[in-house]
């Protein structure tokens, strides 16, 4: 199978044309193959405003898809008339990227005659792993980016259970406002860490919220009002930062983040065992945050010493793409799950439709 992919959601212009093989007996038979993928960005035309204006991201994203859609089959040497059906991210997002997004996709589809599918962008990332590395179900996601924070317990195309997840900012969020507070330039993560590479992680005490409280949720907020007091109390003390002090302050932040990040996807991998009646096979993880050093290092030793895999799908499949749309798309066509509420473009779309805890609790 052959798809077409569409992403617009966020600040990420995408399109991608993957393939995805299957078996005598049916069965998807993973790595999937990425013919294309074009990523137009959206850094500049939001840096004034210190985050994506959802008008401005719109407009951009409907002036900009044809070309993605024509770079990307172009690249992949593939017509429209070869591909097999169209995939769009139709939530959850800023809507009116999704609605330019499921527009351009149903112009392209009708005027092709192809099957459109509507994708979760959630979804996307979470089935990544099966695209980039061939992995089976069942395995355990933690999804970490600039707006998601969440564990998902990944048992089929359709099945995933959300374990827990962020109660107010992602992590991503958090490392951008960090760098912000100690005038490091965006994306914030980067820096952070660059910083944090000379810095002392003891050299501030920075709260672990919710470390005490059973469960797989996280808060990231107050690890940010904690930073603000440290830094100021170091400027009322000398009246300004040195190199050091921007040093250390970004090794105890990172610290904090990414044992809280660490600590709860040990308790996640145990849930998880249980809802499997066993060891969960493989932890995967995936979103921006994902490329970072310390934190990569802790889920590796964690999967060590379950001796399972970890599975981080290369960054350009992590972040924001357009081939995890497709490829989720190409999953579902494969699996006879095609529908047409899928293509309604929705702000919010939990991914876990089963759980009744979860209804309203959005991204
Ligand atoms: P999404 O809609 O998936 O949340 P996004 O654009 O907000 O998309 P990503 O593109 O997946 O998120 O990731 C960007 C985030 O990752 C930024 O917040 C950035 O600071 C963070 N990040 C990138 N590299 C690192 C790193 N090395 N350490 C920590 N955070 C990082
Ligand atoms: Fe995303």
């Amino acid at each position: 199978l052959t798809v077409l992919g569409l992403e617009s959601s966020c600040d990420d212009t995408a399109a991608a044309v993957v393939e995805l093989t299957r078996a005598a007996d049916g069965q998807v038979t993973g790595p999937g193959r990425v013919l294309a993928s074009v990523v137009h960005g959206q850094t500049d035309l939001h840096a004034a405003f210190g985050g994506v204006v959802p008008e401005l991201a719109a407009r951009a994203h409907a002036e900009k898809l044809d070309l993605a859609v024509e770079q990307a089959l172009s690249q992949a040497e593939v017509p429209l008339s070869a591909v097999d059906a169209i995939a769009v991210t139709s939530g959850p997002g800023l809507i009116g990227g999704v609605m330019s997004g499921v527009m351009c996709a149903r112009g392209l589809a009708a005027g092709a005659g192809l099957p459109l599918i509507g994708v979760n962008h959630l979804a996307g990332h979470a089935l990544t792993p099966r695209m980039t590395d061939g992995l089976e179900f069942p395995y355990l996601m933690l999804l970490v980016s600039g707006g998601h924070c969440q564990f998902l317990l990944v048992r089929g195309v359709d099945s995933f259970t959300r374990l827990g997840g962020t109660i107010d900012d992602a992590p991503g969020e958090a490392f951008d406002k960090c760098a912000r507070l100690l005038g490091l330039e965006q994306p914030g993560g980067p820096a952070v860490e660059r910083e944090a590479r000379a810095g002392d992680p003891t050299a501030h005490r920075l709260p672990r919220p919710l470390l005490d409280r059973p469960g797989c949720d996280m808060s990231f907020s107050g690890l940010k009002t904690a930073l603000l007091r440290a830094r100021d109390g170091i400027v009322a003390q000398k009246g300004g930062l040195s190199v050091q002090d921007r040093a250390d302050l970004c090794a105890a932040f990172q610290a904090a983040a990414s044992d809280v990040l660490i600590e709860k996807t040990r308790r996640a991998l145990d849930v998880a065992a249980g809802a499997c009646g066993g060891q969960v096979p493989a932890l995967a993880v995936a979103g921006g945050v994902a490329a970072n050093t310390a934190l990569r290092k802790g889920l590796q030793s964690l999967a060590d010493a379950r001796g399972i895999a970890l599975v981080a799908p290369p960054l350009r499949y992590c972040t924001d793409n357009a081939a995890m749309i497709a490829w989720a798309g190409a999953e579902r066509l494969a699996a006879d799950l095609v529908e047409p509420q899928d293509l309604v473009p929705r702000p919010r779309w939990p991914l876990d439709r089963t759980s009744p805890s979860l209804l309203g609790s959005g991204k």
